[in-house]
């Protein structure tokens, strides 16, 4: 998973995040502003532009400039928090073996994570990606087989739907945000079972 084997993971979590623009954005119309596909789109765009500088780096290093280019070229919330969630993991495994251990990864995710509920000043329970991501980081960390994580968090995003928003652009929506899925607990989703199809760890259907 070491030079372009980690850049191919992050050629794959860009190339799904393209093809399904479209399905964020729709997701994004009825509880956002409709752009939801459309910054992430940009941001995968913008780090697959930099491949040149970026394929030979070693993953900390590589998550960190990708993360950069996140926090630089996405406007919107999702932006700084997905930005600072791969600035934080290339922070926590800055010095750690090349590919990580399991137990590195999640100890580096969960750190990564908690970044994120201080940039957004957010949790658990408020209907945004971090549905997809805390429940993530549980499984990481306990002793879940992988092949279990695709579908985990395929339902951790779909289970957002009957939730009341309580941050974000959904929360001005009040009672009028239950009912719809979260778009970004759909694009966090989406990017899990993208890396673990790539990693070969079993198969998790992506639906269309
Ligand atoms: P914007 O809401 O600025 O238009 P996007 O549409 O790109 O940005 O992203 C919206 C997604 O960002 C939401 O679906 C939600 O998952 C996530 N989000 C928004 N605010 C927060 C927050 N404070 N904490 C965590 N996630 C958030
Ligand atoms: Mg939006």
């Amino acid at each position: 998973m070491s030079g372009t084997g980690s850049w191919a993971l992050i050629e794959a979590a860009a190339g799904s995040l393209i093809a399904h623009a479209d399905e964020l954005t729709e997701l994004d119309r009825p509880i956002g502003d409709g752009d939801h596909g459309i910054n992430m789109k940009r941001g995968a765009e913008a780090v697959l532009a930099k491949a040149d500088s970026l394929a030979a780096l070693p993953l900390a290093e590589l998550l960190h400039q990708s993360g950069m280019t996140l926090v630089m070229t996405v406007g919107g919330a999702s932006g700084p928090l997905y930005g600072t969630l791969l600035l934080e993991l290339g922070k926590a495994l800055q010095g750690q073996a090349d590919p990580p251990d399991r137990a590195t990864l999640a100890a580096a995710f969960g750190q990564a994570v908690a970044a994120v509920k201080a940039r957004g000043r957010s949790d658990i329970g408020q209907k945004t990606l971090l549905d997809v991501l805390v429940p993530l980081h549980q499984a990481l960390a306990g002793h879940q087989p992988l092949a279990t994580l695709g579908p985990l968090v395929l339902a951790a995003a779909e289970a957002t739907t009957p939730m009341l928003a309580t941050r974000g652009r959904a929360s001005f929506l009040g009672e009028r945000s239950i009912g719809h899925l979260d778009p970004g607990a759909r694009s966090s989703a989406l990017m899990v079972v993208t890396l673990l199809e790539a990693l070969h760890q079993g198969p998790a259907t992506v639906t269309p």
